[in-house]
């Protein structure tokens, strides 16, 4: 049976970052000093790497292995769920109210517990390959009904498998890190010769990202019973989008340059432990997949989203989207079967993102194309502003959490800001 952990570290009670949570990252404190891993709880950063070599994280599968003075999450993620696991149950005693080791000892304390504020977050792993997936059914609709009216809305393949696309994993960016406006090659006109220029239509997405554990050999699928041992955690992703650039390049090969000028990603690594007590049914998918893409068990999560925008003229910043990841169609494990279906190799710390998460209302919509219907209804803001497109010095946050009883299990946010594009050069 599970009892309720309590822990001596003050956690506020909206906090993302209670107890139960234990998200990992990789920090590196603002005065200086190496990348290494930590953990959240309440506003600190428990750091890892301090209580290793403090002899506190020993166990079967973490002794010796030396995961923690790091700069990247790799190392931890390579070794798995039984590893994951201990370290899970070892730092959640290290922090429990009745445990003296860490409580009692000042300057132990002083060195492993340091304020969130007083550290600078950074990209959690070195990413060799980013997938975005395509798994929201509404929105996918929304789109296909946009581009090729409500009668052809989801292509014929759409309910058999996981759409997606290979991303581009140089261009991630931590949360924090502000986001230059692309310029572009864009047709303006259906009738004239393309233009080049920044792109005028500049978007967000609003995504979560599973970020992958062990990997498969090149040949060798990974089922679909086993696909979640090899997921390590959540992100929140931030896809973002030039639409103008997106839609005269996409023909016949798919996204290109309109996604890879950036995608960011929230710093800290929600597991799946954590995330277990959460887990819900995902919509009913009809036509029932091929038995590879079968699954049993809850596979979605009911994992509250919502995305805020300030323009430069705001005083605060304003609620646009609430939307919730259970309305994925398609979920972790079909899209980690499907990707490794033909034999495709999964390596330690690549990313596959989900795709926009939309909901079956107006404002669960994730993107700025779908909440502007492609510019045909602006939207108002406070402060008199208008938008159908991000302007720049738009600050896009997003934020998200399960709901446990007098509790949350959260990622925290992922905020960024929209400069400006360079001189465009012809
Ligand atoms: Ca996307």
């Amino acid at each position: 049976m599970n009892t309720t952990p309590r822990t001596f570290v003050a956690v506020p009670a909206d906090s993302h970052f209670p107890i139960r949570n234990l998200p990992y990252g990789v920090f590196r404190p603002i005065m200086g000093g190496p990348p290494r891993v930590g953990v959240a709880i309440g506003e600190s950063v428990l750091d890892l790497a301090v209580l290793a070599e403090a002899g506190l994280l020993d166990g079967r599968y973490l002794s010796g292995v030396g995961v923690f003075r790091r700069a990247s999450l790799n190392a931890l993620m390579a070794l798995g769920r039984p590893a994951w696991r201990e370290a899970r149950e070892l730092v959640t005693r290290l922090l429990s109210a009745d445990e003296p080791r860490l409580r009692d000892n000042q300057a132990l304390r002083d060195a492993a517990l340091v304020p969130q504020a007083s550290v600078e977050m950074l990209l959690p792993a070195e990413v060799g390959d980013y997938t975005d997936f395509y798994s929201s059914r509404e929105h996918a609709t929304n789109v296909g009904v946009m581009f090729r009216g409500p009668d052809a809305a989801l292509q014929p393949n759409w309910l058999h498998l996981p759409v997606g696309y290979h991303g581009r994993a140089s261009s991630l960016v931590p949360g924090g890190v502000d986001v230059r406006r692309p310029c572009g090659q864009t047709r303006p006109d259906d009738g004239a010769p393309p233009l080049f220029g920044p792109s005028r239509q500049m978007d967000f997405e609003l995504e979560i990202g599973a970020f992958i554990g062990p990997g498969n050999t090149l040949g060798e699928p990974i089922g679909i019973d086993r696909a979640e041992e090899h997921i390590f955690g959540l992100v929140l992703v931030n896809d973002w989008s030039a639409r103008d650039i997106q839609k005269w390049e996409y023909v016949p090969l798919g996204p290109f340059l309109g996604k890879s000028f950036a995608t960011s990603v929230s710093p800290w690594v929600v597991t799946l432990d954590a995330l277990e007590p959460f887990r819900c049914a995902a919509p009913v998918q009809d036509p029932p997949p091929l038995p590879y893409l079968r699954t049993s068990g809850p596979q979605g999560i009911d994992l509250c989203l919502e995305v805020w925008l300030q323009g430069g003229r705001m005083a605060a910043p304003e609620r646009i989207t609430a939307t919730n990841a259970r309305h994925l169609y398609w979920s972790l494990a079909q899209q980690v079967a499907h990707h490794t279906v033909n034999g495709c190799n999964l390596r330690t710390g690549d990313l596959l993102a989900s795709g926009t998460i939309s909901g079956p209302t107006r404002e669960s919509r994730g993107s700025l194309l779908e909440l502007a219907w492609r510019g045909a209804e602006p939207f108002e803001l406070p402060g008199g502003e208008r938008r159908t497109f991000l302007e720049d010095g738009d600050r896009v946050t997003m934020t998200g959490w399960c709901q446990g009883d007098g509790f949350r299990v959260g990622f925290g946010e992922l905020s960024a800001r929209v400069l400006p594009a360079h001189q465009a050069v012809p």
